[in-house]
């Protein structure tokens, strides 16, 4: 059997380079991948546009607070998301391009842990306003709640009122929400606007579901928009990728930049 210089056969060696050379393009991918977050990532960090979007949102659930209907015995509350609603993690995104990692809930902790978020514009503002008007705010967050206590902290860092062990509410069990929502509207409270960056924010219907599902709710709901339900935008991850593929989340990075690709709707200028 002839052995070169690494010690292995010409088959193996075979082998070892397409295994190598798979490995590499896998990491060509997973770069590129994370290369298509860049312009996202300028946009959200540096825009004044993304800056007057957040407070525009803000100050429409200010009005639809106001305005709500008051129910005699049942306290005002406010559910939000926290997560690219109240507070910002673009920095954790932006290491994911300088580093290129993928999303892992390691790394997450980590950045939780770190509590370097900062506020998105207007958010402080709104919950203080709501918890020095009567109202109760809730925040129901899938970070971890192993996380709670580095959460809460940065909250409170930033400024932000009300936050406690009875409004904090992270993930236990599920990522869907609903559970929790209905948990708060047991205990007595007239939820009055739910705020997040997710249709899955504002309950069940469009969890684990594709993009079309997740259009037909907000056609379907569209006049809730700006009185019950405020979004705030979030173009660097959220549960609209996974909702371009069935499985999406499941993919290779090469699968996913051709799932992405052909999800484009282009002109055909032939
Ligand atoms: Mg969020």
């Amino acid at each position: 059997m002839k052995i070169n210089r690494t010690g292995l056969t010409g088959a193996a060696l075979l082998v070892a380079l397409t295994l190598s050379g798979c490995a590499s393009q896998q990491q060509d991918a997973a770069d590129r991948l994370n290369q298509q977050s860049v312009m996202a990532l300028n946009w959200f960090q540096q825009s004044g546009e993304y800056q007057a979007l957040a407070w525009q949102a803000f100050n429409f659930a200010t009005l639809a607070f106001d305005h709500a209907a008051s129910l005699t015995g049942k306290p005002k509350a406010v559910i939000v998301d926290l997560d690219e609603t109240m507070i910002d993690n673009s920095a954790y995104s932006a290491w994911q391009v300088k580093a290129n990692q993928p999303f892992d809930d390691k790394t997450w902790s980590a950045w939780t842990q770190a509590r370097q978020a900062t506020a998105i514009p207007g958010a402080v503002e709104f919950a203080n306003y709501v918890n020095s008007h009567g109202g109760t705010m809730f925040y129901v967050s899938n970070r971890d709640g192993q996380d709670a206590a580095a959460t809460a902290d940065n909250l409170k860092r930033l400024g932000f009122t009300g936050v406690n062990d009875k409004t904090l509410r992270l993930k236990t069990d599920s990522s869907n929400k609903q559970a929790r929502f209905d948990a708060i509207r047991a205990e007595g409270y007239n939820v009055v606007l739910y705020i997040g960056d997710n249709l899955n924010d504002y309950g069940t219907a469009t969890y684990h579901q594709g993009n079309a599902q997740r259009r037909a709710f907000v056609n379907q709901n569209h006049r809730l928009f700006g009185t019950q339900f405020i979004i705030l935008p979030n173009p660097l991850y959220g549960d609209w990728e996974s909702g371009l593929a069935q499985g999406y989340n499941t993919l290779t990075p090469a699968q996913k930049l051709q799932t992405r690709d052909a999800n484009l709707k282009a002109w055909s200028d032939k």
